[in-house]
């Protein structure tokens, strides 16, 4: 399965409405999303893709990944696709670090694997659990007063989703307090809640939100503060239950987490630590240690969302709470019914689809970026 080419596409994706996040300090309006499409001597096609959220969400952006190509993609050309893990120790140490300009190669040596195995991703990642109940998946819900954030809820609710990601955070203590007893005394008791801080609050002002609802709010509170440390401050002086996202972005960090008891769960998400391979081998650690995930993808369309939902299909129920879908931010979808799709509030994947199960046309991606041969 030599490598003979690899196409990259930019496509800049409109998101539906602008969306605000860390307490409002962070709006979003477009993605820039990079597609990659590797072809073999055999006449295997696989694609990945990489999609930051912005750039101000992440150490991440659109036009790091496509720079980090020229660095990469030449390294994986006349190699065999199949050395999956060898082409990411040979990517590391042509270009240490720079995770997310990894992902979308990974991806796509993931796809050919599949295809060539005429088996499903999930089959590949260790094989599917409650494939019959579903991934559940989460909503998202804008920062906004209280009485928008309940109205996003119920419409949320309206689209199958029993899960929730309210996005809370800022200076103004009394508003996320209010926030928070607004959401919990509208919630169904059968309904699950995070709130996602985006990094917005200081340690003490975490503690001070946290303790203020510890009556009431029945869910994690996900990355309260900017880094590691604070963050484990915060869970030494709080009892809520703290998911970490936009701090780990190596092996080393979830290590690292665990050792300071900085939260019980993470987000684990391929375009942040550098491919489907790395996220795996996080996935497997938190579930040896008990932590609990969201296995989801940091932006993109359905073909981001698939890979993703792939992993975590294959994790454990007792280790995966929910996913999100990207794609169900996006204007454009070159897929519709494709791949990873809200069905009522869970994901369903079809596993005769070898792979990742979804790819981009070519007439929709339109002109090529770049080609490397
Ligand atoms: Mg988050």
């Amino acid at each position: 399965m030599e490598i003979t080419g690899i196409t990259v596409w930019q496509k800049t994706l409109p998101l539906t409405k602008p969306y605000w996040l860390s307490g409002g300090r962070l709006k979003f309006e477009a993605l820039d999303s990079t597609f990659v499409r590797i072809e073999t001597r055999d006449g295997l096609i696989g694609w990945g893709e990489g999609c930051p959220w912005g750039e101000t969400y992440l150490p991440a952006f659109g036009g790091g990944i496509r720079a980090g190509l020229d660095v990469l993609a030449p390294v994986l050309i006349g190699e065999n696709a199949g050395d999956i893990e060898r082409l990411n120790r040979a990517m590391d140490r042509a270009l240490p670090g720079h995770p997310y300009a990894k992902a979308a190669l990974d991806a796509a040596l993931w796809d050919l694997a599949g295809k060539r195995a005429g088996a499903p991703l999930f089959e590949l990642f260790g094989g599917a659990e409650g494939a019959e109940a579903g991934v559940a998946v989460n909503s998202s819900i804008s920062t906004g007063t209280p009485e928008e954030m309940v109205a996003l809820i119920n419409a949320a609710r309206a689209q199958g989703y029993r899960t929730h990601s309210a996005k809370v955070g800022g200076a103004d203590i009394a508003a996320d307090i209010a926030r928070i007893e607004a959401i919990e005394a509208a919630l169904p008791a059968d309904e699950h809640i995070t709130y996602d801080v985006n990094r917005a609050w200081v340690p003490g002002v975490a503690i001070q939100v946290m303790q203020a609802v510890s009556g009431v709010a029945r869910g994690w509170f996900e990355q309260p503060c900017e880094t590691l440390d604070q963050c484990a401050v915060v869970a030494a002086h709080t009892t809520q239950p703290i998911m970490l996202d936009e701090c780990l972005h190596t092996f080393q960090d979830h290590l690292d987490a665990w050792k300071r008891s900085a939260g019980q769960g993470c987000k684990i998400k391929p375009n942040r630590l550098g491919g489907l391979t790395k996220t795996r081998q996080v996935r497997d650690f938190c579930v040896a240690v008990g932590w609990q995930m969201h296995v989801e993808d940091v932006g993109g369309t359905v073909l981001a969302d698939t890979a993703a939902l792939h992993l975590a299909l294959s994790t454990p129920q007792e280790n995966r709470l929910a996913s999100w879908l990207g794609h169900a931010h996006l204007v454009d979808d070159f897929a519709p019914g494709e791949g990873a799709r809200n069905q009522g509030g869970v994901v369903r994947l079809d596993p005769s689809k070898p792979g990742i199960g979804v790819e981009p046309p070519e007439d929709w991606l339109g002109a090529p970026f770049k080609a490397y041969a």
